[in-house]
């Protein structure tokens, strides 16, 4: 089932498959085939799509970091949620300028 588009490419993007950004404090997001795809659509300056946030943030209760430097996160952050099957893989941004050095080193697999 196909459930959106590539915000850079324009690619199909299936449910089960490719990632969503979500900026929770803006109400908008994006979307993206794959990682690599993350880079350009950044380093261009990010063109966001309106839309509320559609997945649960985190656990509550939880603290968020930043995946790249660690730092505390406040409301206004950046979530990359990859969609694998049926899996959520939930990581936290201070900045989309944190979330482009951490896609350009591979992200979570780097
Ligand atoms: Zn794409
Ligand atoms: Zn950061």
């Amino acid at each position: 089932m196909a459930n959106g588009e590539c915000t850079w490419c324009g690619t199909s993007v299936e449910s089960d498959d490719g990632f969503r950004l979500y900026e929770p404090a803006g109400d908008r997001k994006a979307t993206f085939c794959r990682l690599e795809h993350i880079v350009p659509w950044a380093i261009q300056g990010p063109h966001w799509e309106a839309g509320e946030l559609d997945e649960p943030p985190a656990i509550e209760g939880e603290t968020r970091t930043c995946a790249h430097c660690g730092r505390e996160l406040g409301d206004v952050h950046v979530l990359l949620v990859r969609h694998r099957g049926e899996n959520r893989i939930p990581d936290d941004f201070c900045s989309v300028d944190h979330l482009l050095e951490w896609a350009k080193a591979g992200g979570r697999w780097q």
